[in-house]
């Protein structure tokens, strides 16, 4: 892996320093379980002066371009990250341990979200309002100023690329709090923007741990929006951060989302998407398939079929690029472990297989699928974020809906039949902030509007919707008799 700029620096400014504290994190190569490097510890004074860099330049270059000038330094840096994309999928692979071929299309999303919001950047409008005689009243969009973005470590790219990217293109200027586990794509990210020609200071990156920078970030008075992805603990404490500051907060957190399997599903066409919709990132997805909801005449058909699937699965290191890499670290392969624990071995129809030459300290497990457990059982209900799916049997249209809403998560869900009435009436009734007819996932699509309900968060990002979400609605009434 091939870096060209220190992981040990923050860059602030359009500048590259030495945290404040003068001390560093280790880190580590998930496929491995070794040190491969240090991060820079950053904390709240380097916060306070990521937040201060994006204020002067709001008050100057940045906040004096027009939309389409903005515009067209998104879409210098969409292309120069197509120039890296292979770098860009070396440095997810190796840090965050996901296969090769999944890291570099991470890599092309963002280079597709600079190049959605560069476009978009100068198409927001806003309106005229037909109103009193003596009146023109229209609306304008502004942007909100500084904004706070906290990402995870499962997708830095696609993460960092959907919301950073809608807030550059609407005129605010970011400070970036990468998670501690995956930093690397971030600062790579900022060099590129720099090398774009994005003014210093409109997007600045400050890597660090969560309790310290990140709880830093959401609680800084200069921060008006936060937009954060992770874990619904945390993202509690997000919401309660941007209370105190009374500043609009957009939470993207977990789920447990279902795909729906009815009798007259094209199976050979759903196999696919039902097992890689779980496996993808070794499970570690916010949108993970985690449920597949089957129609009990289909059961053991499907049950057959799957666990076939997973036979085949092979675990291993990510620059080997096969179907599934390690989990990020340690600790996640311990969580996962305790949820495999909570069930018998007569439940567990099928799992992949690690390869014999997998590093012994990388954080393996292999893909596990299960059968037997109710729908109410910690494993149907619960976000495991690893390689393991729950398969449910349903007797009828009704006992879909009320299993696939049935827990606190409404991120995403999937229909899979042949009656068109049926797969619309389902849309309509799951609860999640994206339905799937007849696929899963729709390979990402930067224009579709993302987002859950419940315990999976509020607010959206990704397509036009998110620009909405990082501007502010300002409404102008003029009278002129
Ligand atoms: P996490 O909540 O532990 O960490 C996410 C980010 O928050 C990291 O950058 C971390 O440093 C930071 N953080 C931690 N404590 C903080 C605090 N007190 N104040 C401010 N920031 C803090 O989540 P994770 O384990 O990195 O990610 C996994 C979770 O993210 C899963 O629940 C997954 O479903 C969710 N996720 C959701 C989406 C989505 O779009 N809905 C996408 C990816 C991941």
């Amino acid at each position: 892996m091939q870096l060209w700029f220190d992981p040990a620096e923050v860059f602030i400014g359009g500048r590259w320093f030495l945290p404040a504290s003068g001390e560093t994190l280790p880190l580590e190569n998930p496929s491995t379980g070794e040190e491969i490097g240090r991060i820079a510890r950053g904390n709240a004074v380097d916060i306070d002066n990521a937040v201060s860099a994006a204020e002067e330049v709001l008050a100057g270059e940045w906040g004096a371009l027009t939309a389409a000038e903005r515009g067209r330094i998104l879409m210098r840096l969409s292309w120069l990250i197509t120039q890296k994309v292979d770098a860009l999928a070396e440095i997810e692979a190796t840090d965050v341990g996901k296969p090769l071929a999944q890291a570099k299309n991470d890599a092309i999303a963002l280079a597709r979200y600079m190049e959605f919001y560069g476009g978009a950047a100068d198409k927001l409008m806003g309106e005229t309002i037909p109103f009193q005689n003596g009146f023109t009243v229209y609306t304008l969009r502004e942007p909100h100023g500084v904004t706070g973005h906290i990402v995870p470590w499962n997708y830095p790219m696609q993460i960092i690329g959907r919301s950073v990217g809608a807030a550059l293109a609407m005129g605010n200027a970011c400070v970036l709090k990468p998670a501690e586990e995956a930093c690397l794509s971030a600062l790579a990210f900022a060099d590129l923007a720099r090398q774009a020609g994005l003014p210093d200071g409109a997007l600045n990156v400050v890597p660090g741990l969560g309790e310290e920078a990140g709880a830093a970030l959401t609680a800084h008075k200069g921060v008006k929006h936060l937009s954060f992805t992770g874990s619904v603990g945390v993202g509690k404490l997000v919401q309660a951060a941007a209370a105190q500051n009374i500043v609009p907060v957009t939470l993207e957190l977990g789920g447990k989302s279902p795909q729906v399997v009815f009798e007259d599903a094209d199976l050979e066409k759903a196999l696919p998407f039902l097992v890689n919709a779980g496996i993808q990132n070794a499970g570690q997805t916010c949108s993970a398939s985690s449920r597949i909801l089957v129609h009990e005449s289909l059961y053991d058909e499907l049950c057959t079929h799957m666990a076939a699937a997973y036979d085949g699965l092979k675990v291993g290191p990510a620059l080997d690029d096969l179907n599934v890499g390690p989990l990020i670290s340690a600790r996640q392969k311990e969580i996962v472990e305790s949820f495999l624990a909570m069930t018998d071995e007569n439940h567990i129809l099928s799992r992949g297989r690690i390869v014999e030459d997998a590093p012994a300290g990388g954080h393996y497990v292999a893909p596990t699928l299960i059968s037997g457990v109710g729908p109410d059982h910690s494993l149907s209900q619960d976000e495991i974020f690893g390689p393991v799916q729950v398969i449910i049997p349903f007797r009828d249209e009704d006992h879909a809906v009320e299993i696939a809403n049935g827990t606190e998560y409404g991120l995403v869900a999937s229909v899979w039949s042949k009656d068109g009435g049926r797969c619309m009436r389902m849309a309509k009734k799951l609860r999640a902030g994206q339905v799937f007819i007849n696929n899963y996932g729709a390979a990402g699509g930067v224009e579709l509007p993302f987002g859950g309900v419940g315990h999976s968060g509020h607010g959206r990002e990704k397509g036009f919707e998110a620009l909405y979400g990082f501007s502010v609605l300002k409404t102008v009434a003029a009278h002129h008799g």
